[in-house]
């Protein structure tokens, strides 16, 4: 499973995702309310500083008509001033004391000198001249707080006239003014007058006062036309401003003006920078404590998860449940699906349970299974079926020990070794249990524990073995005995020797029986009278060699075991006399049978050999058992074995051989008598074994035609020597020379082989155009059989205008006459009579004749083995046309023939052995 699917996270890698983004909300969010409530306690703060300082812009105004009222008394308890106004002499006070440096010393913007009356006597403005100043004052002084002021202070005693101070809007101006009643510097005659002092506040504030306030101050008069409704306090905020309102009441309390009082939101702006650079740096280490988290989580908790869900996975895999899984689904949703599937399962079993309790109930009525219900080594219950087999009525077995039904207290172990072997899982046992009556029988025991009243029970399930066991027995003897000799079959007896052979080599032996005459027996007299001699001769085994374990290999074969070297030689002799007993007829349901049997004893010394090559030994040496020696056992030794190990490598090796056309015709020619010239040559075939060198055809061609490969053989040969002789004579041609020919042998299976005319046609239209002349070399005995057939094949043969020559004549029993009855070309003289030729008369007179004979039927003589000079001059006398030996030339192979002879052809020089 991989651990990350794109769409469908597992749930390692969900959960730590999930566990990370969690922490990193938590912490941004965190940063975020804290932001909030940080900025908002901020902006709070602001806002009271801002309050503050509005406050304290109103204070510095209460303070400035406090201080414009106070040091107005100064002035009006003057008694110049009180004079002034007591006597009106305004030339002198004016030259001594109103002049615009007074009211700047004073910090005032007017004066005004008013009488009791409420008539202006003289007055001082800033920027105003004499006349102005005074329409102005004038002015001022009908603002109605002041002649209402003027008109109370009237009725009051003089003492009691208080002075009045406050704001008041003038001209779209806000001015502080001071009415302050004039006395004497006593300060206890009546009043004069009043002293009317101005501050217009809307040129000085907050100017003067700029360096003790904590804000930007504005002032700004509220328009007539506004009602005073809409004024009130409030705050204003930008983003970069701060601003707190107030509103100036004048001494009426009517609203006059607003006081603006603002500051930069540096605070504010300098924490909300401050918490950006805050939430950066919090966020990239939340970023790195999230990534962290993440890591140490896959490590820690991901293995944990990895395990529950591979643990998850299998299961749901065991419940199929795989296909069902969504996308998006993870292991959690998995195990939901899991827990469903259970739970749906486990109704699924109750109802299963149910069915197996009937099936169980059923399966207790049966009647082929015994069953008994154990608890404690005690019999508890039994069913009909047990009863039945144990020959027990129920009340007898019900609570009876288990030792009841497995024999005495001195068996007692059984029991338990069965209990016990139960126990170890081995829940079937083979055993035999007692009935009623102490009559074993077999059975097979199954045992199963179940809960039995909440106990623990074994229900053991019995199985009546007896018949089977009878069946089994006779299937045995099926299988391991040969039914007619009664004695052991193959595999039983070669796995007896095989045992000896593993377990004490070199200290047995055994004795193979090979009997020829019994083929021929079966062959003529059919297979009754075959069984009827092979119980003859396992009767006189039997008493032989009475004691020895004796098998039947194959039909024609026996082995008797000779388990230890001590026994060998009584064995040996137990074994002659049988032999010698076998070399006469014997008389078999009434006919006189000649059994003919071989033995053969293995020397002790080699049986530590492989079996499959001491029985190849065996047979190797029983077929070269010549005539008279059937009579006595051979034994079989080293050398025999290694010749046999030998014929096995050949065996072995033979069929390879053939097909990698490492089996090549060497080439013997024939030499003409008249001309001394070469005609022809004798393919022989050559096996040059890599480890044994060069081996004979007389051993190997036997061998192929054994092993059904003589025709693969046989054409292998016949298509290099057709080969050769083609090359030879397209060499020849241009020099006028006559074309040779190469005789080549065949097999008695290849020669009535179906597909050899067929092979012979392939191979000369391969040559063509050919010149070759192709000689089948054929022997008397495949001549044998009917007539007509033998006839029928030569002509095919000649149709292809291939030739035969008879070879080995004279070995065979075949008459001459016969023979010359067959489309023979050549008759090849056999070597046995070209040696005699020199002494034995008899063999004289017949080359001659049959040279003679031939010669008058057309066919060609031709003597082999030709060996010495005084053969071919006799040879010679008798007109044998070609002659054939080693004293001319011996088999070569083609390399050779091809480099003595081409050169010479090539010349047109003649062949012949006395020319060199
Ligand atoms: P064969 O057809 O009678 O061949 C003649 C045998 O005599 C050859 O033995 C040859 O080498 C040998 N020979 C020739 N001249 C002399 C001589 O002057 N003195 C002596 N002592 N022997 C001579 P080889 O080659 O061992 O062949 C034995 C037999 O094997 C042949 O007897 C033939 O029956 C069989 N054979 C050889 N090649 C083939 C083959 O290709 N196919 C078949 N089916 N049989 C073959
Ligand atoms: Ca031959
Ligand atoms: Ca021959």
């Amino acid at each position: 499973m991989p651990n990350f699917r794109l769409l469908h996270l597992n749930l390692s890698f969900k959960t730590a995702l999930y566990f990370t983004f969690g922490l990193f909300g938590m912490i941004v969010s965190f940063l975020l309310i804290s932001r909030y409530f940080f900025l908002y306690s901020v902006d709070e703060l602001e806002s009271m500083e801002i309050s503050a300082a509005n406050q304290q812009a109103q204070a510095v105004i209460q303070i400035m008509v406090k201080q414009q009222e106070k040091s107005s008394y100064d002035w009006a308890h003057w008694d110049e001033t009180h004079d002034l106004l007591k006597n009106g002499d305004l030339e002198k006070y004016r030259d001594r004391n109103l002049y615009i440096e007074s009211i700047d010393s004073l910090d005032l913007d007017m004066m005004g000198f008013i009488t009791l009356d409420g008539i202006v006597l003289d007055s001082l403005t800033r920027e105003l001249d004499h006349n102005e100043s005074n329409t102005f004052v004038k002015n001022v002084m009908l603002q109605p707080q002041l002649k209402h002021h003027m008109a109370l202070a009237g009725r009051k005693v003089d003492i009691d006239r208080e002075s009045l101070s406050g704001l008041f809007k003038i001209n779209q101006n806000v001015w502080i003014l001071s009415l302050t009643p004039v006395r004497d510097s006593e300060g206890v005659s009546e009043s004069s007058g009043w002293l009317l002092w101005g501050r217009n506040l809307t040129l000085r504030f907050p100017g003067d006062f700029k360096s003790i306030l904590s804000g930007d101050n504005v002032l700004n008069v509220i328009p007539a036309n506004e009602s005073s409704s809409g004024v009130v306090n409030r705050f204003e905020k930008t983003a970069n401003l701060i601003a707190k309102s107030s509103v100036l009441y004048d001494v009426s309390h009517s609203p006059i003006a607003t006081l603006t009082t603002q500051a930069p939101r540096a605070l504010y702006k300098k924490s909300s920078v401050l918490f950006i650079y805050l939430l950066a740096t919090v966020f990239v280490a939340a970023s790195v404590i999230a990534a962290i988290t993440l890591i140490i989580f896959k490590k820690g908790v991901s293995n944990r998860f990895n395990y529950f869900a591979s643990g998850i996975n299998q299961i749901a895999s065991q419940y199929q449940l795989e296909g069902s899984r969504s996308v998006d689904a993870d292991e959690l949703e998995l195990a939901i699906k899991l827990v469903q599937k259970i739970s749906e399962n486990s109704s699924v079993t109750e109802s299963q349970l149910k069915d197996s309790l009937e099936k169980f109930a059923a399966l207790y009525q049966s009647t082929t299974l015994g069953m008994l219900l154990i608890i404690d080594r005690t019999v508890i219950d039994a069913n009909q079926k047990a009863l039945d087999l144990l020959n027990y009525q129920r009340a007898e077995i019900i609570d009876q020990p288990l030792e009841q039904l497995w024999g005495s207290d001195t068996e007692n172990y059984r029991v338990t070794e069965m209990l016990q072997a139960l126990k170890n899982d081995r829940t079937q046992l083979d055993t035999q249990i007692l009935d009623r009556n102490g009559a074993k029988i077999d059975c097979l025991i199954e045992a199963t524990t179940i809960q039995h009243r909440g106990q623990d029970a074994l229900m053991l399930l019995v199985q009546d073995q007896r018949e089977t066991k009878q069946q089994a027995q006779i299937i045995q003897e099926l299988t391991e005995f040969d039914p007619v000799s009664g004695f052991c079959n193959r595999p039983i007896i070669l796995a007896a020797l095989n045992d000896s052979l593993i377990n004490h080599p070199k200290d047995f032996s055994f004795i193979y029986i090979n009997s020829d005459g019994l083929k021929q027996i079966s062959e003529v007299y059919g297979h009754h009278i075959f069984d009827q001699a092979i119980q003859y001769i396992a009767s006189l085994l039997r008493t032989q060699m009475k004691g020895y374990q004796i098998g039947r290999i194959s039909e024609f074969e026996f082995i008797v075991i000779i388990p230890s070297n001590d026994d060998y030689q009584h064995a040996i002799h137990a074994a002659n006399t049988l032999l010698a007993h076998l070399s006469h007829k014997v008389e078999i349901a009434g006919l006189m049978l000649s059994i003919d049997c071989k033995a053969v004893a293995v020397d002790p010394k080699i049986t530590h050999q492989s079996l499959e090559h001491l029985l190849l030994v065996t047979r190797y040496t029983a077929q070269s058992i010549a005539g008279q020696d059937r009579t006595k056992v051979v034994i079989t030794g080293e050398t025999l074995s290694a010749q046999a190990q030998t014929s096995m490598t050949l065996h072995r090796d033979l069929e390879l051989a053939i097909r990698n056309h490492a089996i090549t015709p060497y080439f013997q020619p024939i030499v003409c008598m008249h001309t001394g010239n070469v005609t022809g040559f004798e393919a022989l075939a050559r096996w040059i074994h890599p480890r044994l060198g060069v081996v004979s055809p007389a051993v190997f061609i036997p061998m192929a035609e054994q092993n059904k490969l003589i025709i693969e053989l046989g054409e292998s040969i016949l298509a290099q020597s057709y080969k050769f002789i083609s090359q030879l004579n397209d060499q020849r041609r241009p020099h006028g020379s006559e074309p040779l020919s190469v005789h080549v042998n065949v097999s008695a299976q290849h020669f009535y082989h179906a597909r050899l005319t067929s092979f012979l046609q392939s191979i000369i239209d391969q040559n063509k155009p050919s010149s070759g002349q192709l000689v089948l070399e054929i022997t008397e005995s495949m001549l044998v059989g009917s007539e007509k057939e033998v006839l029928q094949r030569m002509n095919e043969i000649k149709q292809l205008g291939v030739q035969l020559a008879l070879d080995d004549f004279g070995t065979g029993f075949a008459s001459f006459i016969s023979l010359c009855s067959l489309p023979l070309d050549i008759i090849k003289l056999d070597k046995s009579y070209i040696d005699k030729i020199e002494n034995n008369i008899r063999a004289k007179i017949l080359v001659r004749n049959i040279a003679n004979l031939s010669r008058e039927l057309g066919m060609t003589i031709v003597a082999e083995g030709v060996e010495t000079p005084n053969q071919v001059q006799k040879l010679k006398a008798w007109k044998i046309d070609e002659l054939q030996g080693f004293y001319f030339y011996k088999p070569m192979p083609l390399k050779d023939v091809l480099e003595q002879f081409s050169t010479r052809w090539r010349n047109n020089q003649s062949i012949n052995r006395e020319s060199h």
